[in-house]
């Protein structure tokens, strides 16, 4: 499947700018036209060309064809690897190595360790966190340097992501246990409040030592909120 090279038909989805300063549709969601006059532009979207037609907007004669990306012609078929299956009930620590952008250069992949039930997940979680902190898209996974374990000796160098990921879960749980708190304040506080959303005047005493007991509840999910800053 391939966005870029939709057929074209009423069905194939073209790009528009949001609002009123619109005349045409455009097949490239990159089309200079599209957003090139930065004081009248407010976002784009996607929609089929049927739709575009029936708002009164005309094709664009200037939008630039869409090349297909070198991995979408290559990989048309194929998977982009082919990973045996090792999944395990006990997460076990994995080594993946990551060539990104700098491979061009000849720079050498990076290594991570993350924990993980199977490779896939392994090189997954590693290729989102690169992706994501590096701002590429660019990267992949170096197979024959890639293992299950932790580098051992002192000639590697690799990266231990797997704090970064007990932080995101530690995050995730503080949330989960915070909108618990607020639920049960809101179920003891419903009744309190009159239409407005407001306290009624003769429940404002009550409501506010309601409200100085959650919030004397919710210190400690504050503290450890801290503790999961990311900084050392
Ligand atoms: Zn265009």
């Amino acid at each position: 499947m391939s966005t870029t090279a939709s057929p074209s038909g009423p069905r194939r989805l073209v790009h528009v700018r949001t609002g009123t300063f619109r005349k045409a549709y455009h097949p490239n969601p990159a089309c200079p036209s599209l957003n090139g006059k930065p004081e009248t532009y407010s976002g784009q979207e996607a929609i089929t060309e049927a739709q575009a037609q029936r708002l009164g907007l005309t094709e664009c004669g200037n939008c630039p064809p869409a090349p297909a990306q070198p991995a979408e012609t290559e990989f048309a078929t194929a998977p982009l690897y082919e990973i045996a299956y090792d999944y395990r009930a006990n997460a076990r620590p994995f080594t993946v190595s990551v060539a990104g952008p700098g491979r061009h250069d000849g720079e050498p992949p990076a290594l991570f360790v993350v924990e993980a039930h199977k490779t896939e997940e392994a090189w997954a979680k590693v290729l989102a966190w690169y992706m994501v902190e590096h701002e590429t898209v660019d990267a992949i996974v170096v197979a024959g340097e890639s293992f299950q374990g932790v580098p051992a000796g002192r000639a590697w160098f690799w990266l231990d992501l797997r704090p970064e990921y007990v932080r995101r879960e530690a995050l995730d749980d503080l949330a989960d246990q915070a909108a618990e708190l607020i639920g049960a304040f809101e179920e003891e506080t419903g009744p309190l409040l009159g239409e407005e959303g407001e306290p009624l005047p003769q429940e404002q005493s009550t409501y506010e030592t309601a409200l100085g007991d959650a919030a004397f509840s919710a210190w400690p999910l504050v503290l450890e909120l801290a503790g999961n800053d990311g900084r050392d």
